[in-house]
């Protein structure tokens, strides 16, 4: 079984992280996308959401789809999320499947940073899509990472979890930059500063 896996902390999860999960599975053929949100270090950001919460939200917005589903292994094992300690666990789990991970380009730009990139390269293939903000320039990483990234074509999306915060706190609405049983969760739990029942 080919696998994607769409790791982040989606704080909270926004029509990007859906499209790129869905623009990978389309073009790879992947059988099923497992979102896998991180645990949040207590420094990332002062306004997050509780892993809880993040982990709601994620299965509000694949519940209906067949192919997607929610992964709790790094919530629920709490401290810093290294993708590599997962990847080694995912695959002693599930030893048939082949594992891809799908990252935009933000994130692609800075995989020669990533703790034990040399052995996830051996284990898995990454996925990039694009992003607003950051080219998505394969040639400026050094080639052993380059040639394990696919890419996957999607219409840049200029939304961040970052932006959707904001924009919150000031009051403005994240209707339909979320999906819809997200932005109902975001509603009712009054995160984000959204006043419980207020109609944005
Ligand atoms: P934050 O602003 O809090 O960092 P974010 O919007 O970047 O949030 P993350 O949870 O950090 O969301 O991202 C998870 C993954 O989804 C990363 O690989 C990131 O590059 C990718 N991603 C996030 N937003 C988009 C987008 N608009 N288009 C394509 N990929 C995206
Ligand atoms: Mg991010």
């Amino acid at each position: 079984m080919k696998i994607g896996i769409m790791g982040g902390t989606f704080d909270p999860l926004h029509i990007g992280h859906m499209m790129a999960a869905e623009a990978a599975r389309d073009t790879y053929l992947l059988e099923e996308v497992w979102f896998m949100p991180s645990h949040i270090p207590p420094h990332k950001h002062e306004a997050g959401a509780s892993g809880t919460d993040r982990l709601a939200m994620v299965q509000c917005a694949v519940e209906d789809n067949e192919s997607f589903r929610t992964l709790d292994w790094e919530v629920l094992r709490g401290g810093v999320s290294y993708t590599l300690e997962t990847v080694r666990g995912l695959q002693q789990e599930y030893p048939d499947h082949e594992f891809y991970f799908i990252i935009g380009a933000d994130m692609v730009q800075y995989l020669p940073k990533w703790q034990g990139i040399e052995e996830l390269v051996q284990r898995l293939t990454f996925i990039g899509v694009g992003r607003p903000g950051t080219p998505l320039d394969l040639a400026a990483l050094p080639g052993y990472i380059a040639d394990k990234v696919l890419l996957a074509d999607m219409p840049l999306v200029d939304i961040s979890s970052t932006m959707l915060r904001a924009r919150s706190a000031e009051g403005k609405s994240i209707r339909y930059m979320v999906p819809d049983k997200v932005f109902d969760y975001v509603q009712r739990s009054g995160l984000y500063g959204l006043q419980p029942g207020s109609a944005d």
